[in-house]
């Protein structure tokens, strides 16, 4: 393709993008295919002539758009939004444009130097603690998701229980501490790391706050010593996946302390609301206590997948449980000490230069746009937690200080896996039509419907329609 081609097909995809986006609203939100409708529409065999990027338009028209949940969609409502915003696509555009790999500094001195200076600021930007920053101990770091930041995170830990992660891996037995509500990538990652799912340890939970138990974690962390096992990391979530619960970071945190555990706390969805000051408490305690903290701008920051920053407080064991210096990476750089490498800082050697559409983001938006989308996909979300509330047809499980809305119909007549069934089938009826997309969760033994409001396209309309027809389905 010569640079007059890609000027020419590349205007057609900006337009096709925009497009899209313009109209996302005359699509269901969630695909209607059946398993291998897309598939079976595809040709077996790969084309032996090359092609004209129209017939790739037409086929992503016709083929896969029928495929395609649209996550963009205002009627979106599952999961955690996954925002892709106009500057965060461009951002990524010019990424892919440059084509740069950034394994270490020498590689791209941009590429890791952009990446320092935005993880630095959004340090600021969330009011996290100063010693997260890079031109201290600690650091932050892009990664593709949550999931690879709790197992370097894990590895650090196991690291710094005086392990040689590097050279020798594991002598002892470890443990790890989650809670039923933590994310499944802890148990993952304690399995990559060699710790092993039958050495994760399940803390109880408040009943009321769905919050992790931090004198349970105590007896836990005491019981496993006295059995010769080395309790070496705990997770604290800020913000559930099931239902944005909160654990008590500072707490726990002084159960790590006094233990000599490694405290990691995932706040994978919600710790992008401390752009707003009015939300900074969900992060109390982690300036004291946490060794590492992750927050996914792909997410909730209007930064689309994947971005997802972690930061350690102290960033040496990490360094020493991945660092790698094959003969054909030796460079002066790397070897004056001066430079970042950040392929120390993760589990691939490869890395896309994906700060650029982190920095396009907060730069287009500002720390005052950001708190706007915050503030109004809150406002949203606690008004429909309103009409929830208010309404004796449906309950509302408490709290929900973010954008999050976990609510049931009631079938006071029902016994509760009858009344489960028929919460499913309202569920799906919802989805099938198209106008909406939610996801459900199950909370002592009842299922839950959940409304995440997220998307930028999201208005108030399209909240009150979504409410609007669940009090109809039910
Ligand atoms: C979404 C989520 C994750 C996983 O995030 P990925 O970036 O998709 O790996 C982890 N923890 C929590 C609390 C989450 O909500």
């Amino acid at each position: 393709m010569s640079p007059e081609e890609f000027r020419r097909w590349g205007k057609q995809v900006v337009d096709w993008i925009a497009d899209y986006r313009a109209g996302i609203e005359s699509f269901p939100v969630r695909s209607r295919v059946a398993p291998g409708e897309v598939r079976a529409k595809l040709p077996e065999r790969p084309p032996e002539r090359g092609e004209g990027f129209d017939a790739v338009l037409r086929d992503l028209d016709e083929i896969l758009l029928p495929g395609v949940t649209h996550w963009q969609h205002p009627g979106f409502f599952a999961y955690f939004p996954s925002n892709a915003t106009g500057p965060s696509i461009l951002g990524d555009l010019l990424s892919s444009g440059l084509g740069v790999q950034g394994m270490v500094w020498a590689t791209s001195p941009a590429c890791t130097e952009l990446e320092t200076v935005v993880l630095d600021w959004l340090v600021e930007l969330l009011g996290l603690p100063p010693h997260f920053r890079t031109d201290a101990a600690g650091g932050g770091v892009i990664q593709d998701s949550a999931s690879s930041a709790a197992l370097v995170a894990c590895l650090a830990a196991l690291q710094r229980t005086g392990e040689d992660v590097a050279r020798r891996g594991i002598t002892r037995r470890h443990t790890l501490y989650v809670s039923a509500h933590t994310h499944s990538s802890l148990e993952r990652a304690a399995r990559l790391a060699g710790i092993g799912a039958d050495n994760v340890r399940v803390v109880d939970t408040d009943p009321d706050t769905l919050g992790m138990d931090a004198g349970h974690l105590d007896e836990l962390i005491a019981a496993d010593l006295a059995s010769g096992a080395v309790p070496t990391m705990v997770c604290a979530t800020i913000g559930t996946t099931s239902t944005t619960a909160i654990d008590p970071v500072r707490e726990i945190g002084e159960v790590c302390r006094e233990r000599g555990v490694w405290l990691h706390v995932d706040a994978a969805y919600a710790g992008v609301a401390a752009v707003c000051p009015e939300l900074r408490w969900i992060n109390d305690g982690v300036a004291e206590f946490a060794d590492s903290y992750c927050t996914n701008p792909h997410k909730w920051l209007l930064t689309n997948f994947d971005c997802s920053a972690l930061w350690l407080a102290d960033r040496a064991p990490m360094i020493e449980a991945l660092s790698i210096l094959p003969e054909y990476l030796r460079n002066a750089a790397s070897e004056s000490g001066e430079v970042i490498d950040y392929r120390d800082w993760q589990v691939p050697l490869g890395r896309r230069f994906r700060s650029l559409k982190l920095w396009s983001v907060l730069r287009w938006y500002g720390a005052e746009g950001l708190r706007e989308h915050i503030r109004g996909t809150v406002a949203l979300a606690q008004e429909f937690a309103g009409w929830v509330r208010d309404d004796p047809d449906f309950a509302l499980l408490e709290p929900h200080p973010l954008a999050l809305v976990c609510f049931w119909p009631r079938y006071p007549d029902l016994p509760v896996e009858e009344a489960n069934a028929r919460t499913h089938r309202v569920l799906d009826a919802l989805n099938d039509s198209g106008d909406l997309f939610l996801t459900h969760t199950k909370i002592d033994g009842r299922t839950l419907l959940r409304l995440a409001v997220g998307s930028p396209a999201t208005e108030r309309r399209h909240v009150e329609a979504a409410w609007d027809q669940i009090r109809r389905a039910v």
